[in-house]
């Protein structure tokens, strides 16, 4: 019965005249999320509201889990839309309307009616009032109920007239596209794809970094970043994930550097190479899965000395997450049983025994400098053998 759905928006942040900037990234993000369901889309705005109208047969359940994964979306209201052919013609789209959806017909409910077309012979009050007359006539063990109604029908008199009770939550956030974009260095694990979910949410487009150290990363170590950049392209739209080549530079710290020290140089050349292609792929921040205290290159004074090498901002949306929390949404954005699949990253092989956990700045400046003679060299070879997959589910 519904072949089209309203989607509610928030509207914090898009007042003024921005607004419709929001509203066009939207639409886009909607598009591209309905591209994997079957069936055929017309996505468009009609005065500040975003509609869904599904053309001919399609599936319902797999267009809403679609649109679940938009973010801006808060709720996505399935409807019936029907000529406006005057109040006896709608009225009698409302009881079939009720009687399909609600068959038992024994629930409280309140009639909210909306006029957008001021030249309709009737105000909202009255066919609020006309219609509950009729429904309580049709349906006898339904009840009003104005404050805390089990149904709350809604009608909209536009160009046509559109009918809807249910509203099914949405992801919020805001629409992909619409705040900028960042690099997401992305490994196999469970906290970054997290934080690159959630800095989406917020309306940053994301790109990717993966450190691949074969051979002591395997293969499938790499497909399995490439799988976990699939599953959150579909909230993030595609991404593109540049994969560098980490095995020099990680054996050359490794021959030159103090062990112990290893995993805070290491990953301040990770940030130090993202940043390279952050800048020039216009990001305007690096986006980590970073979490407080989470292991020993994650205390304070480490996120301070591998945060020291960066000159744009870098993001931890999960900073002050405990695991459990990253850990519930990795299994709710459906990343989860593939980010603890047991392929080693490329952190894992060289890790000491006992790894600082409070490095001190000019310690570890002092032994880069042990890297002077080859690691610009090493540097800008893992940056020309990149290599760069375009992602897109
Ligand atoms: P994750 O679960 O995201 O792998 P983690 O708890 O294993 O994180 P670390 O290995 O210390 O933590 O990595 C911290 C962050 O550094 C990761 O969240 C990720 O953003 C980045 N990172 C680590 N290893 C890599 C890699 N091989 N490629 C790209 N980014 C990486
Ligand atoms: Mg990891």
């Amino acid at each position: 019965m519904f072949h089209a759905f309203l989607i509610k928006y928030g509207e914090i942040g898009i007042k003024g005249k921005n607004r419709y900037l929001f509203e066009n990234a939207l639409v886009r993000q909607i598009r591209h999320s309905l591209k994997t369901v079957d069936g055929e889309f017309d996505v468009y705005k009609e005065q500040g509201r975003i509609f869904v109208q599904c053309q001919g047969e399609f599936d319902f359940d797999e267009t809403v889990e679609a649109l679940k994964r938009v973010f801006g979306i808060v709720g996505i209201c399935p409807m019936v839309q029907a000529e406006d052919k005057g109040f006896e013609a709608l009225a009698e789209d409302v009881l079939r309307f009720l009687k399909e959806v609600y068959p038992e017909g024994n629930y409280t409910f309140k009639v909210n009616a909306r006029r957008a077309r001021k030249d309709y012979p009737m105000q909202s009050m009255e066919i609020n009032a006309a219609l509950g007359e009729r429904i309580l006539d049709a349906f006898p063990d339904t009840k009003v109920d104005v404050h805390d109604p089990e149904v709350l029908l809604n009608v909209e008199i536009r160009e046509q007239v559109y009918i809807y009770s249910k509203i099914i939550p949405g992801p919020g956030g805001m629409p992909v596209g619409c705040n900028g974009k960042a690099m997401l260095l992305l490994s196999g694990g469970i906290d970054s794809p997290v934080a690159g979910y959630m800095i989406a949410k917020r309306g940053v487009l994301i790109d990717a970094v993966y450190f691949h150290a074969p051979p002591y990363t395997s293969e499938r170590a790499k497909q399995k970043v490439v799988d976990l950049a699939k599953i959150i392209s579909r909230y993030t739209g595609p991404i593109n994930l540049h994969i560098v080549n980490f095995t020099d530079i990680q054996l050359y710290i490794y021959e030159k550097c103090p062990h112990e020290e290893l995993t805070i140089i290491m990953r301040r050349y990770m940030m130090r190479i993202a940043e390279h292609f952050a800048k020039e792929t216009r990001c305007l921040g690096l986006v980590t899965g970073e979490s407080i205290g989470q292991v020993a290159s994650q205390t304070m004074q480490s996120l301070a000395a591998t945060n020291e090498v960066c000159e744009m901002p870098v993001f931890r949306p999960v900073i002050a997450f405990d695991k459990q929390e990253i850990v519930d949404i990795s299994q709710k954005i459906g990343a989860y049983e593939t980010s603890i699949l047991p392929f080693e990253d490329c952190c894992t092989i060289f890790v000491a025994k006992h790894p600082v956990t409070k490095p001190n700045l000019k310690i570890i400046r002092r032994s880069e400098e042990k890297l002077k003679e080859k690691i610009d060299e090493l540097v800008q070879t893992a940056i020309e053998t990149t290599e760069t997959v375009w992602i897109e589910e």
